[in-house]
């Protein structure tokens, strides 16, 4: 067990990690109450439409995937992005792995066919087996969750199309008490991302307080699961210490951005600046990382 910093050091090429989070596209079709990334003041001050140009974006994924080893292609919604197979298929071309961050309302078959081959990994965002509960913390299209047969669907597609899956759960108070066992053995997810809910100054501040979720009923909710490692899924739990400065993150803009002090603080723009000159603008802690497993083995067998 690694330690964890007290505070992460200004970020250098020498601790640049093995994985980067790509947020391409701000717009979303969901309206989750905690949501880290709403990106609406990169939206107001310098990214009216939310989301690069293609081939700016293009050119920075090929950029990413020289340094970075593994490119997760999160947003808003990244199925909403009409090019994001092109930019998936780009990371790859160059040796990247590659992974996505969805919600599932859009990733019908058509879409799995066109990121056969070069999208190696699935994560669904799932925080409830109840559609009531999702759809009271906004996982929801037009006030609409989708039904759990449809996470089921999905979770057999991903894998009939040879990709890897996890899944990712915010834990709030709404859903801290649920016994989920049943529902991800049935899902099968390789890895199980299980993030207590966190409050991100400036993206969910203002809405997400009434879902805080006090440390006692996060570890309970984790020790209730913690036997679906007998079932080969491992449990990767983030309390909110565990989340800040330990992500290498690039907005929809293109700039690198980091969350030690509560807000999001934004780097220079990459293509613009560089790589190196961008991520010595922000702010990350390897020993975090590594503390939340980050170095897991994306690339090859579990
Ligand atoms: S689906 Fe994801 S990006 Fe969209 S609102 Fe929910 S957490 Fe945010």
């Amino acid at each position: 067990m690694h330690s964890l910093s007290a505070t992460p050091s200004p970020a250098t090429a020498q601790v640049m990690p093995p994985s980067v989070n790509f947020h391409l596209w701000e717009p979303c079709n969901m309206r989750c109450r905690f949501c880290f990334a709403t990106f609406q003041d990169v939206r107001k001050d310098v990214l009216p439409k939310g989301h690069l140009p293609k081939q700016e974006a293009l050119k920075l994924v090929e950029l990413l995937a020289l340094r970075f080893q593994k490119i997760t292609f999160a947003g808003g919604e990244p199925l909403l992005c009409p090019w994001l197979p092109e930019l998936v298929a780009a990371a790859k071309a160059r040796g990247a792995t590659t992974m996505l961050v969805t919600n599932g309302s859009r990733l019908d078959a058509d879409t799995l066919a066109r990121l056969h081959g070069v999208m190696d990994w699935v994560t669904l965002s799932i925080d409830s087996m109840s559609p009531q509960t999702h759809a009271a913390l906004g996982r929801a299209v037009h006030g609409k969750a989708l039904p759990v047969e449809h996470y089921l669907t999905l979770a057999e597609r991903i894998r009939a199309a040879g990709m890897r899956l996890k899944v990712n759960t915010v834990v709030t108070n709404l859903n801290a008490g649920e016994d989920q066992t049943a529902f991800l053995r049935e899902l099968r997810p390789e890895r199980w991302k299980l993030l207590r809910v966190l409050s991100v100054e400036g993206q969910n501040t203002g809405k997400v307080e009434p879902l805080f979720c006090p440390r006692e009923d996060f570890d309970a909710f984790v020790a209730r699961h913690r036997g679906l490692e007998h079932d080969g899924i491992v449990l990767v739990p983030e309390d909110n210490e565990d989340m800040r400065g330990s992500y290498a993150m690039v907005d929809p803009a293109g700039r690198f951005f980091d969350n030690v002090q509560g807000g999001h603080r934004y780097s220079a723009p990459i293509l613009q600046h560089g790589l190196d000159a961008a991520w010595s603008q922000v702010q990350f802690s390897i020993d975090r990382f590594v503390g939340r497993d980050g170095f897991y083995a994306f690339g090859g067998e579990s």
